[in-house]
């Protein structure tokens, strides 16, 4: 998905990706880089090429479709390695891709598992799963009395290989949940036991980047980190916040100021004159909105930008292409100048997290909605 035609550059810096996978990777274990949604707005194949420059041998994405447009860009790359789809396939046709493009998919339902079955006897070819366990998310898997009939309907289908077994933490980015995110765990211990006692020799993962992060007890032989390899920490604004450190930002948007000019006390700017000026003002006017997934729900929530080396704050109402900023206190800005809205170097640098709570969001939309604007490698 992408946006088209606006002044909006999102720039992103491969290195501090590999940065962030490297830290991740330093918990021990094997780190599955998680790139599903166009790596949260980073672009798929170029962040799968920078983590496997760094070892990454395994990526989870969405859906078999991204992972089939995934496979054809490592392939032409030259690079080997697993690919698994945490939305599995949905359907009819989901499936023979996943023979074709050699995709590991989470299987977390018996309409899944037949369906597979059924393929693989028909194709004569095993295809290696990850078996997707419920063990407290309540969004996809197998629970625990599905137990049973699992293991019965796995051993009568032999060309389906259970190669792993994975599940999802609801609640380990909350230091105050800790109690659920061990009864996860639990769970998950009894579930991946009884693959194993049934003779399936399967990698474990049910970590995400803060279980990683915050709980080695939870670690096995794999875990799927996402949000930290873009450098923002699920642990920010919490009492776990230094558990984020070291990790560096990816991306950066910035724009064009597109005219600069007065504002007259009394005057308001913008639909709906929701703001008016409290002394003369000068205001940059700048080429941001919410065709851009720059969120008219920004408008009025004290959102700040950097102009001239100096953050300034977003006035009035967010357009559809664009937003003004107050500039009175900015020198010699001049139309064409940038304006940048998330990232910028040093101290002053909008971070992912400032700008969600400004938005009333969380930093993975923020980057998966910037994200879609064009994007340059640097
Ligand atoms: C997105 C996702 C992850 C990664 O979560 P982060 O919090 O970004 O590390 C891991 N596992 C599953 C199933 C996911 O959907």
């Amino acid at each position: 998905m992408s946006i088209q035609y606006n002044k909006f550059e999102i720039r992103i810096r491969l290195s501090a990706i590999r940065s962030n996978y490297r830290l991740l990777k330093n918990s021990g274990s094997r780190v599955i880089g998680v790139i599903k949604a166009d790596a949260y707005g980073h672009g798929l194949c170029e962040v799968a090429g920078a983590l496997a420059q760094e070892g990454c041998d395994t990526f989870a994405i969405g859906s078999v479709e991204e992972g089939a447009a995934l496979r054809r860009h490592l392939r032409q790359a030259g690079i080997n390695a697993r690919i698994m789809s945490l939305l599995g396939p949905v359907d009819p046709e989901d499936y023979a891709p996943l023979w074709e493009h050699e995709i590991i998919p989470f299987i977390g339902s018996f309409r899944q598992l037949e369906t597979v079955a059924g393929q693989a006897a028909r194709l004569g070819r095993a295809l290696p799963v990850s078996i997707k366990f419920d063990t407290g998310m309540a969004r996809l898997g197998f629970v625990e009395t599905d137990l049973p009939r699992l293991l019965d309907r796995l051993h009568e289908a032999p060309l389906v290989r259970p190669v792993m077994a994975s599940s999802h933490l609801a609640t380990a980015d909350d230091p105050s949940a800790m109690d659920f995110v061990m009864e996860q765990g639990r769970r998950f211990e009894i579930m991946v036991t009884a693959l194993r006692q049934a003779g399936y020799q399967v990698e474990a993962n049910l970590a995400n980047t803060a279980g990683i992060l915050a709980h080695q007890k939870l670690h096995h032989q794999s875990q799927r980190g996402g949000i930290a390899l873009y450098g923002a920490s699920p642990f920010a604004g919490t009492a776990w916040e230094h558990l984020g450190k070291g990790l560096v930002p990816a991306m950066e948007a910035r724009t064009k100021i597109v005219s600069v000019h007065p504002l007259k006390k009394g005057h308001t700017i913008s639909y709906g004159g929701t703001y008016t000026a409290q002394r003369d003002m000068t205001v940059a006017i700048v080429a941001a909105g919410y065709a851009d997934a720059y969120s008219r729900g920004l408008s009025g929530r004290g959102a700040q930008m950097l102009i001239g080396g100096r953050r300034v704050p977003q006035v009035g109402r967010v357009c559809m292409q664009l937003c003004a900023a107050d500039v009175t206190d900015v020198p010699d800005v001049r139309p064409g100048d940038w304006a940048t809205l998330l990232g910028g170097s040093g101290a002053l640098a909008i971070t992912a997290d400032e700008l969600a709570g400004w938005w009333g969001t969380i930093s993975y939309e923020v980057f998966c909605l910037l994200g879609m604007n064009r994007r340059i490698y640097i």
